[in-house]
């Protein structure tokens, strides 16, 4: 059984975390707009990534 839940995005916006904010996490791709530098600055305090976090 697949288990989706686990891998949506902690940001709130129902999305898979692979396709929301993981790319910016990994510093892939800057957030393009301030919504997404919030959702990623949220989703990266509840995953514990204090090193993105200190980064932007
Ligand atoms: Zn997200």
């Amino acid at each position: 059984m697949p288990t989706p839940l686990l891998n949506l995005c902690p940001c709130g916006s129902l999305r898979p975390y692979p396709d929301c904010c993981q790319p910016y996490h990994q510093q892939r791709l800057p957030a393009p707009t301030p919504e997404a530098l919030m959702r990623s600055r949220y989703s990266a305090f509840v995953l514990a990534l204090r090193d993105y976090l200190q980064a932007s």
